[in-house]
C-alpha cells in the first residue's frame, strides 16, 4: 500500500474517531474524479442489502451548513437521457452546484421510480403511454404515489459529520423526511432545471398533484 494512501486511511479514522462515527457502517471510501471534479465517495448498504452513495467535497472544513441533494436513482433519467423526467439534468446541476460551492454532498438512493422499483416504473410508464399522468399511473397500479422514506438518508447524513443541511430541492417531503429523522433542514434551495417539452407535464403533475415546488414557467 503507497504511502498516502496509508496516510489518508490514518486521517480519516482520526476524524471518524472526532465525529463519533462508527466506520464499519461506511463499507467503501475512495475518490472519484468525474468530469464535474474530484468527489469523495463513500458506499453504505441498508437493511435491505441496497447500495447507497454519497458523494462529497469539503465537508471537513467547514463551519455552515453543507448544500446537500438527495437523489433518488432514475436509472432512464442518470444513465439513458431519459426526456420523461428531469433526474439526469438535476444529478449533474447539484453536483456542479457542490463544486461550485466548495462544500457539500449528495446522497444517491437507490430507491427507483420514487421507490416503487424499475420494472413498476415501466409498467407506469406504459400506463402513461394510454393517457395516465405520474400520479393516477402508479396508483393504477395500486402503488404509493411517493414510496420513499427517508431515514437512512438521514443515517448516512450522521455518518458523514452532518446534522444540519441547505437542502437542494422542490420537494417538501424530503425537507417533512428529513426533519422527522433528526436532520435539520436550514434552508431550502430550489433546485429547478432540466424541464422540456417531454417532461413539462409530468413536472406540472408534480406541482398541481404532488405538492412539489415548481414554478409553471421553470
Ligand atoms: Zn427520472
Amino acid at each position: 500500500m503507497r504511502f498516502h494512501t496509508l496516510v489518508y486511511i490514518y486521517i480519516v479514522r482520526l476524524l471518524s474517531m472526532k465525529q463519533n462515527i462508527n466506520i464499519d457502517d461506511i463499507k467503501a471510501d475512495t475518490i472519484l474524479p468525474t468530469e464535474l471534479g474530484n468527489f469523495r465517495m463513500r458506499v453504505f448498504v441498508d437493511e435491505k442489502g441496497a447500495e447507497h452513495s454519497v458523494l462529497s467535497v469539503g465537508l471537513d472544513d467547514t463551519t455552515k451548513s453543507p448544500l446537500v441533494r438527495i437523489h433518488s436513482e432514475c436509472l432512464t433519467g442518470d444513465a439513458f437521457g431519459s426526456l420523461k423526467c428531469d433526474c439526469g439534468p438535476q444529478l449533474k446541476a447539484s453536483m456542479a452546484r457542490i463544486q461550485e460551492e466548495g462544500c457539500g454532498a449528495i446522497l444517491y438512493m437507490r430507491q427507483e421510480g420514487r421507490g416503487i422499483g424499475l420494472e413498476q416504473k415501466m409498467r407506469a410508464y406504459a400506463l402513461q403511454e394510454r393517457g395516465f399522468d405520474t400520479l393516477d399511473a402508479n396508483l393504477a397500479l395500486n402503488l404509493p404515489a411517493d414510496g420513499r422514506d427517508y431515514g437512512f438518508s438521514a443515517f448516512m447524513l450522521n455518518q458523514v459529520g452532518i446534522d444540519s443541511v441547505r437542502l437542494m430541492t422542490n420537494n417538501p417531503l424530503k425537507i417533512n423526511g428529513l426533519h422527522e429523522n433528526g436532520i435539520q433542514v436550514e434552508e431550502r434551495v430550489e433546485h429547478i432545471t432540466g424541464r422540456c417539452h417531454t417532461n413539462s407535464h409530468y413536472l406540472s403533475t408534480k406541482a398541481d398533484r404532488m405538492g412539489h415546488l415548481i414554478p409553471e414557467q421553470a
